[in-house]
């Protein structure tokens, strides 16, 4: 079912994106502090520097995942929160390296490019002024220098962050894009399919009701229209319970859909009133189809209960008098409210 696959692909989604950003921060965390700490090294900083970037690098993608999942409310403002709070990290460790120069801007480059790619550039603005404001910060309080030179180690230090990270976004991007498109494939199915009987909806299904008509127009070719309704389905519904009413519906057009040629259109064109376009066919061929249904129809037992229902059918062949799908459709129902009048459970066509 449509609709229950979405549900079930959002909470899939919601579960992923967790999951890969924290991957994701863990992976550029872990490499950025390896940069850090060969500056670090290289200027004998103090133990409690030493300890907050172990902290920063290793311990915090796993809290800020703990974070987000801890916000089940509203987990994607506890991921921009988290977000934010790398970037500002990022400025402090720009000034404690004293704006060592490969190192600093490879981490303003990188914790901006995530932003880009997660908030838009909006958000990575924001980021980049929480980025700034620390490291002017933290440059102004601990009294940093500035030292912009990078020695060949540091260079080193900084080639896996350099080389894996940007891999790794790639491949996250494309992840997300593949899932992008399986969704809106869904989106497009959910807004032209029936979510319960999985038929085409009334909307789409008239859509196929017209290209037949236009075909018709082009070529003369012969098509019929048949409007297919459940009889007394109310009955059915105030006796058994509309889960039961439920359940007819989808079994209904299961026999229905089995009934039909592979190049006949059904679809729901409404509660239980169902329709079918029926190309390349007279009125003649189509009463012997519309029988087989309702024969079908009134030897089946529907639902659990072994319930017997039956169907009324109106039919209508195109001809040169009908000039709108909605012609179309008036002359099969005219013919359906006549099949109703006779008693129901029988086939009336139109003219
Ligand atoms: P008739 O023989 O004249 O068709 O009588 P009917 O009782 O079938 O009446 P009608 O077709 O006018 O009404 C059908 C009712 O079916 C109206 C609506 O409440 C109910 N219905 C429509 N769609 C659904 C559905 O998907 N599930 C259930 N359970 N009920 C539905
Ligand atoms: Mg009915």
């Amino acid at each position: 079912m449509p609709l229950d696959a979405a549900l079930h692909l959002a909470e899939q989604n919601r579960v992923r994106y967790g999951l890969r950003m924290y991957l994701m921060r863990a992976l550029g965390l872990g490499l950025g502090a390896i940069c850090v700490a060969a500056v670090l090294y290289e200027h004998g900083a103090s133990p409690a520097l030493w300890g907050l970037l172990a902290a920063n690098g290793f311990a915090w993608p796993h809290l800020a995942y703990l974070r987000v999942r801890a916000r089940r409310d509203d987990p994607l403002q506890a991921e921009y929160q988290n977000l934010t709070f790398d970037a500002a990290m990022g400025g402090f460790w720009i000034a404690a390296m004293q704006f060592d120069a490969l190192p600093s801007v490879l981490l303003a480059v990188m914790l901006t490019m995530d932003k880009v790619i997660i908030g838009g550039a909006r958000f990575a603005r924001r980021t980049l002024g929480a980025m700034a404001a620390t490291c002017l910060a933290a440059s102004a309080a601990w009294g940093f220098a500035f030292d912009p030179r990078t020695s060949y180690p540091v260079v080193l230090a900084c080639l896996p962050f350099l080389a894996v990270y940007p891999m790794a976004i790639g491949v996250a991007t494309h992840a997300l894009a593949r899932r992008a498109r399986k969704q809106k494939t869904l989106l497009e199915k959910m807004a032209r399919f029936d979510a319960a009987t999985g038929l085409m909806n009334r909307q789409q299904w008239l859509h196929a009701a017209t290209h037949e008509l236009k075909r018709f127009q082009r070529s003369g070719r012969a098509g019929v229209l048949v409007l297919i309704d459940i009889d007394r389905f109310k009955d059915i519904n105030d006796g058994y319970g509309h889960t039961i009413g439920d359940e007819v519906v989808e079994e209904f057009a299961r026999l229905l859909k089995a009934c039909l040629r592979d190049v006949d259109t059904p679809g729901r064109y409404g509660g239980d009133e169902f329709g079918v376009v029926m190309p390349d066919t007279r009125w003649e061929e189509a009463i012997v189809a519309a029988e087989r249904l309702r024969r079908q129809v009134a030897a089946f037992a529907f639902s659990t209960r072994g319930l017997r229902c039956t169907v009324s059918i109106g039919l209508s062949e195109c001809h040169p008098g009908i000039a709108s799908v909605s012609d179309w459709v008036n002359s099969a129902d005219a013919a359906l409210y006549r099949a109703k009048a006779r008693g129901r459970d029988c086939i009336v066509v139109g003219c």
